[in-house]
């Protein structure tokens, strides 16, 4: 948890913070203790853009984990930032979503927690 503590505090701070690696100098995502690049464990916390574009998606309209029940419908979807790095993410204003759309970070507060999203770009 200490290594992505920067990361879960960016979020309290409303900034998705993306780990670029002190060795090679690339970013990656989700947050581990390695670089998947060089495996080096040092990094700078560098806060995301906020605009991906949608590379797939679905809606889940039944059986979701019981946490996300109240949340029918919703949309899940895999984006593209645009530092490259992917992200599996929430969209919450989506009603036709499609791949290659424009999509804007934004912050929700969920069980106490303030985890990132996306909305659409239109
Ligand atoms: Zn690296």
């Amino acid at each position: 948890m200490r290594i992505l503590q920067p990361y879960f505090d960016g979020l309290t701070q409303g900034k998705l913070l993306l780990p670029h690696c002190r060795s090679c100098g690339k970013v990656h995502f989700y947050p581990r203790h390695a670089c998947p690049h060089c495996w080096g464990e040092a990094y700078d916390w560098k806060p995301a853009k906020g605009t991906a574009r949608v590379v797939t998606h679905t809606r889940v309209l039944a059986n979701p984990p019981s946490a996300f029940e109240h949340l029918l419908p919703f949309d899940i979807a895999i984006v593209a930032l645009d530092e490259g790095v992917s992200m599996l993410t929430n969209v919450v204003d989506s009603a036709s979503l499609a791949v290659g759309d424009e999509l804007k970070l934004d912050f929700v507060q969920r069980d106490g927690k303030t985890l990132p999203v996306f909305k659409t770009a239109r």
